[in-house]
């Protein structure tokens, strides 16, 4: 399979899947996409229900990967990726959550970070006579699903950039207790900070010289990649009902979005894709108006979802072949309150005795909204992240104690390993070049 930069208009820098994963951001700033949709055979689909979800995976993986990882080594990938449960709850009437949130670090992201920590691996192993140093910045989900999936990793040092007193309690022990291959930095400095640092420390000629750097952000292809999994796995079950069906994603970045979309173009018998926003609204402007105008990003009570400028519209914009009437036809949006939000989290919970978390009740939400309008339709949302990893936010709106899972329990248990550092680009390449 041959990938290409967003940017690189001319198809002058083709790139194997292996250098697409290694370097995550093209040289170019561009983001990177098979050269043409890989195709599934056509009995995938219409047969889908004798498949089992790891052959699912499998098939998908290899239209995307082709023969650069052997079989048997993508199938035990496959595996790992997705050994937990992947549940469609009924909450009510034609309505379903698709809880993806029963990995390790509870949120959708674990899905993505098992996948490319295990083909980053692979690929340094046979590639690369380096070490790879992965750099990410972090307010909590993206880090968490990071540390686990590269927990122990060889060849990989994973750096974790973190704001100091930003990140929750529960959040922050969940970046901060690996050691290992898992270092953590705690940033005297902001969210944005750590994020410069990221990129100044990316780009560092010295370090270059010294170790592969890459970086773990959901630009990269290989967590797009297993993200249509578990599209395909609930299209399974809801193929059943005979009914149009929908897809609902809370959206940040819209790396959950695209992926499942790019399967959508590749066959999915999907009617639609609901983009739920919070007030961070880019995208359901760009739909309304045409224009695609970029925003200083907004603190919600979806904070994962805080994005002013989504780095996958730069995907979705090629596959939608550079046309907002192209997006019109597949996909609707809609944003979603902080007032909104609290109260469906409130009202689904009190009526449904079902307890979604911030960003699944905006996806609950916008759903409904769009059920109510289209009865014939069947639809699920993407239950991104279980509620106790929000405890404080949901605690508040409930006004009542939740159950924390032991899972995330016993982070808490666990002893602090971290290092901290000023926001000076010059100290943490030093940590980076010692540790
Ligand atoms: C990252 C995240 C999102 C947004 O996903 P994107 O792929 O960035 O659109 C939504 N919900 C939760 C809980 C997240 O962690």
């Amino acid at each position: 399979m041959i990938y290409y930069s967003t940017r690189d208009t001319d198809r002058k820098n083709p790139q194997t899947f292996a250098n697409a994963v290694l370097q995550g951001l093209a040289s170019d700033g561009g983001l990177f996409l098979p050269e043409k949709l890989p195709t599934l055979p056509n009995s995938f689909f219409e047969h889908i229900e004798r498949i089992s979800n790891e052959d699912i995976a499998l098939q998908i993986a290899v239209a995307f990967i082709g023969d650069e990882i052997p079989l048997d080594v993508l199938k035990q990938i496959v595996v790992e990726t997705i050994n937990f449960d992947l549940p469609l709850f009924p909450v009510k009437e034609n309505m379903f959550s698709l809880e993806l949130y029963h990995g390790p670090t509870m949120a959708f992201k674990d899905v993505g970070a098992r996948f490319m920590a295990r083909v980053m691996a692979y690929f340094v192993k046979q590639h690369l006579k380096q070490e790879v140093k992965v750099v990410v910045a972090t307010s909590g989900d993206t880090g968490s699903a990071v540390a686990a999936g590269f927990f122990g990793m060889e060849g990989i040092k994973v750096y974790i950039l973190y704001p100091k007193g930003k990140v929750s309690p529960l959040q922050e022990k969940q970046l901060n207790t690996w050691g290992g291959n898992i270092i953590a930095l705690e940033v005297e400095g902001s969210f944005d900070d750590c994020q410069a640092l990221a990129k100044q420390l990316l780009n560092d000629e010295e370090l270059k010289h010294t170790a592969y750097l890459s970086s773990a952000n959901s630009i990269n292809i290989a967590r797009l990649v297993p993200q249509s999994f578990y599209y395909a796995i609930a299209y399974k079950q809801l193929k059943q009902y005979q009914k149009p069906i929908v897809f609902c994603v809370p959206s940040g970045n819209f790396g959950n979005l695209a992926a499942g979309f790019m399967l959508k173009l590749m066959g999915m018998p999907v009617e639609r894709f609901i983009a739920a926003t919070n007030a961070n609204d880019v995208f359901p402007k760009f739909l309304s108006e045409g224009v695609y105008a970029s925003a200083p990003s907004k603190v919600t009570l979806s904070n994962a979802m805080d994005v002013g400028a989504p780095s996958n519209f730069e995907r979705l914009w090629q596959l939608c072949d550079q046309d907002v009437a192209v997006f019109r036809k597949y996909m609707q949006s809609i944003s979603v309150s902080d007032a909104t939000t609290t109260n469906t989290l409130k009202t689904v919970y009190e009526t449904k005795n079902y307890l979604l978390d911030p960003h699944g009740a905006v996806g609950y939400y916008a759903l409904d909204q769009y059920l109510n309008e289209h009865p014939d339709v069947i639809g699920a949302f993407l239950e991104t992240a279980h509620p106790a990893k929000f405890v404080e936010v949901v605690e508040h709106i409930l006004q009542e104690k939740i159950n924390i899972p032991a899972k995330l329990m016993a982070f808490a248990a666990k002893e602090k390993v971290a290092f901290q550092v000023p926001v000076d680009a010059e100290a943490v390449k030093r940590v980076l070049q010692e540790k």
